[in-house]
């Protein structure tokens, strides 16, 4: 066996479907790859498409043998042009161009079209830049006048039906949960997403909103946070305070704030919510060539190693998976360049200092126990018998190298635990087992016999002393392995 296929990967894989992940085995192809979550695009496909995609990943990962979680993405309120009547137009640098900002615009031509969100008149001013299709298209607010909004072309190029349109900075008022939207977390509830993802989120109260449809629809999806406006960098902390997982979604993103801006956020954001002990996915463009090319160029898989380095749980294909060629060859790029960073560089734990500051639960204080435990003593893994997955989340925010095996018998907890970095869910129930101290011999016993233990192999297990009960875990235990899994009590350390 070489080193690498002993190296368990630490960075999971978010992949999105779409039309080339529907060809007939491709999805079975992809997950036996590495794929971790599935990412349904709801800015795309009918509810019918999704119903039967969120059935082929969960027919799939049972095929496989893994946990696959499903990440429902809301479309949001992603500001559009009209359509055109006779086709794309050409602008050309100093033309004038109009954005009619009436519910019953005309189709539009070379000199205005409709748009969208018809407030927009009141949110922009004389000055401003508007940037369409992700500013391949680029327009200077000359005047407001009534309902119109009158332009001049800065960068010219081709706009066509349906392009989205971003105020370069930011600052927009429009609503971050459309009608759409809100059908579409019923949607998700229905076909039991185990993850909401928010799109342009403004604010804490987005997420409390969202969360609260979500409960009301009776679905169990945690909340992903997409950080794509300018405004929501000013209040990023009350923003991952109020969700569970947070994505750095560059495509909007480096719209609003410009390209250069990104590299220093993503490594903000990214530090900020592992230090806030929430999950973070990176997203967008990370293997873009592939959506063509059966292998990555040298820029992307330097941008995907960047992520894996700067400490994101999750690194996320869009295209490259949903409409691309290879969607099979580009998880394998991802997994490999995944496995290639984590071996070249040491985690860095910069948090282990400050955590202290941020205990405020018990089963965060018994994780970070169990986290300088493993750092001292040479642990071979950290076994978390957790309900809800919470503890394997506490333990994977200090980003140490050691394997965390997250045991539930709950599918949704398992799913859930899919987008923590480190962290590997594992089924195990307490059934017949007449103590704690006989199922953490028992669970012990299991990983042995998966291969994931050996004898004289050292162990940390966190557990609560209620069984069932979530958010409960408030014990700590160290032990190693005997011969055949028996678990030996430490005779010396
Ligand atoms: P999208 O979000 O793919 O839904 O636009 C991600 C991004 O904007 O980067
Ligand atoms: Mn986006």
């Amino acid at each position: 066996m070489t080193t690498q296929s002993l190296q368990v990967r630490r960075t999971k894989i978010v992949a999105t479907l779409g039309p080339a992940t529907d060809a007939p085995g491709m999805l079975e192809k992809i997950i036996a790859e590495g794929v971790n979550v599935a990412r349904l695009n709801l800015s795309h496909g009918t509810p019918d498409d999704h119903r039967a995609r969120a059935e082929a990943v969960r027919a799939a990962a049972a095929k496989v043998g893994v946990e696959v979680g499903i990440l429902a993405d809301l479309q949001g309120p992603k500001i559009r042009v009209e359509k055109f009547a006779d086709g794309p137009v050409q602008l050309e640098v100093g033309d004038a161009f109009t954005l009619d900002c009436r519910d019953d615009a005309p189709d539009g031509d070379a000199t205005r079209v409709g748009v969208s969100y018809l407030g927009l008149p009141k949110d922009v001013s004389r000055g401003d830049i508007l940037l369409f299709d992700d500013g391949l298209v680029a327009m200077r607010v000359e005047s407001i006048d009534g309902t119109e909004i009158h332009c001049t072309v800065t960068v010219g190029g081709k706009l066509s039906n349906r392009k989205g349109l971003n105020r370069q900075g930011g600052g927009l008022t429009v609503d971050a949960l459309s009608d759409k939207d809100r059908n579409d977390i019923k949607l998700a509830a229905e076909l039991g997403a185990d993850f909401l993802a928010v799109s342009f989120v403004r604010s804490a109260e987005d997420m409390h909103t969202a969360r609260r449809l979500m409960r009301e629809a009776g679905g169990h999806a945690v909340m992903v946070a997409k950080i794509e406006r300018a405004d929501a960098i000013p209040v990023l902390g009350e923003i991952i305070d109020a969700t569970d997982v947070v994505m750095v979604a560059r495509g909007d993103l480096g719209v609003e704030i410009g390209d250069a801006e990104l590299p220093g956020l993503q490594k903000k954001i990214i530090r900020e919510t592992v230090q806030r002990n929430r999950a973070v996915i990176t997203a967008t463009q990370m293997l873009q060539s592939m959506v063509r090319s059966p292998i990555p160029t040298r820029a992307e898989v330097l941008d995907v190693a960047n992520a894996v380095i700067d400490g994101t749980d999750a690194v996320m294909l869009s295209e490259e998976s949903a409409a691309g060629a290879h969607p099979d060859k580009a998880v394998a790029a991802m997994v490999r360049i995944c496995l290639g960073a984590e071996r070249q560089f040491e985690p860095k734990d910069e948090r282990m200092l400050d955590a202290a500051l941020q205990l405020d639960r018990a089963d965060q204080a018994i994780a970070l126990a169990a986290m300088v435990l493993a750092g001292h003593l040479g642990v071979r893994a950290i076994v978390a018998l957790t309900e809800s997955g919470a503890t394997a989340q506490w333990l994977s925010r200090y980003r140490s190298a050691v394997p965390i095996y997250g045991m539930s018998p709950f599918g949704e907890a398992r799913r859930r635990m899919q987008v923590l970095r480190d962290v590997h869910p594992v089924e195990f129930s307490h059934g017949e087992q007449q103590s704690m101290a006989a199922s953490t011999r028992a669970a012990v016993r299991m990983l042995f016999e998966q291969g994931k233990l050996a004898e004289g192999d050292r162990v940390v297990i966190t557990y609560g002393d209620r069984v069932g009960q979530a958010g409960g875990t408030n014990t700590l235990k160290l032990l190693s392995v005997g011969a055949d899994g028996i678990v030996d009590s430490l005779r010396e350390l």
